[in-house]
């Protein structure tokens, strides 16, 4: 029997790749597609390597609506996870017209293409930026969505938007949106993980590339903040885990299983961790000493938010599972590989 055919756009970035090799193991056949526009060739080779399958890889841009219709002349898909997306708030801020076309325009080709193609299962990439500065915690997905303060937030508004307007009016589609908390780590291999281009905005890839000695010092953004040791709290989500979270996603909808046509869940472990505490377990797990220094408040940071993922867990059957320690342990292991310190 054929096995189901996944097209994972941005498949060869951080979260896509991880994806990609659980899907695979999950039993899925899967089509990669990239423009390489923030990743790497080299984690396309590390999915192959991990999987031991030649996974294909197709690079064009899902902006390219020829280069799209072509892909699926030439696959079949039953699913579709689409990744493939520009991610850096601070550039959206400056770039914004470049982030509502790119985001935009991606997803609604992807979207059209599976109506077009008859193929139903949809899965977003969506974000707990939905949430702005939440109410109360922890989120659940009933929890109001804030106004964006970015448009990289926007589009991850508006394209829940489309995929929910869009699935309401053509009753053969189905839509899931994921919204990530915060995703950190590395695949236990070694052979994938997060590749920041430039200066890190993210805290963990920061923190280990100050370890590898490539930066000086962390900055922690603010210790004044209303929480007990002054420093934001987030829901770090290991990425293995949040990998895992699609194939369950892709699962409910392939066996006919989904409640609604359009569901949301949250992927997040439901627990709350400070900046000062994540940096200190950083250091005890891996016995090591980082340079830190506290430093003023980011802009536009949110305070605190954590996901109630009882949803995701009840109905998706997933939990998150990997511990933070080994999670950490596994984001220094691949900053030593990158670093070539083994
Ligand atoms: N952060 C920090 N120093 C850094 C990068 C991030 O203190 O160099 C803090 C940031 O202020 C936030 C947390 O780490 O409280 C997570 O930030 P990240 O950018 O990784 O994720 P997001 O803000 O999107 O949740």
């Amino acid at each position: 029997m054929k096995q189901p055919c996944v097209l994972v756009t941005g498949g060869a970035g951080y979260i896509g790749s991880h994806t990609t090799v659980e899907l695979v193991a999950a039993g899925f056949d899967v089509v990669i597609a990239d423009n390489l526009s923030n990743s790497e060739l080299s984690a396309v080779d590390g999915v192959r390597r991990i999987t031991g399958r030649e996974i294909p890889f197709v690079e064009l841009d899902c902006c390219d609506r020829a280069a799209m219709t072509r892909l699926f002349d030439q696959y079949d898909f039953d699913a579709v996870i689409h990744f493939a997306a520009s991610k850096a708030v601070g550039e959206s801020v400056r770039e914004p017209l470049r982030y509502y076309r790119n985001n935009l325009t991606s997803f609604m080709n992807v979207v059209e293409l599976m109506q077009a193609t008859g193929r139903p299962n949809i899965v977003f990439s969506s974000s707990c930026t939905v949430y702005g500065e939440p109410d109360e915690q922890p989120v659940t997905e009933r929890s109001p969505r804030k106004p964006a303060t970015s448009p990289y937030g926007n589009t991850k508004q508006m394209c829940e938007d489309i995929l929910l307007d869009t699935v309401a009016a053509d009753k053969s589609l189905r839509g899931i949106a994921l919204r990530y908390f915060n995703p950190i780590g590395a695949h236990p291999s070694g052979l994938i993980g997060e590749l920041p281009r430039g200066v890190p905005q993210n805290l963990v890839p920061y923190i280990t590339q100050t370890a590898a000695g490539i930066r000086e010092c962390l900055a922690v953004f603010g210790d004044d903040y209303p929480t007990p040791d002054g420093s934001c709290i987030r829901d770090y989500i290991d990425v293995v885990d949040l990998a895992r979270a699609h194939v369950a996603a892709i699962r409910r909808m392939i066996d006919g299983r989904c409640r609604e046509r359009y569901e949301v869940f949250n992927i997040g472990t439901g627990r709350g961790v400070s900046v000062l505490e994540l940096v200190r377990r950083f250091e005890l797990v891996n016995g090591l000493k980082l340079n830190y220094r506290i430093a003023g408040r980011r802009e536009g940071d949110i305070v605190a938010i954590w996901a109630d993922p009882t949803r995701a867990n009840e109905e998706l059957g997933w939990h998150a599972e990997r511990p933070l320690d080994e999670t950490l342990a596994s984001a220094w292991r691949w900053q030593r590989h990158l670093s070539g310190l083994d």
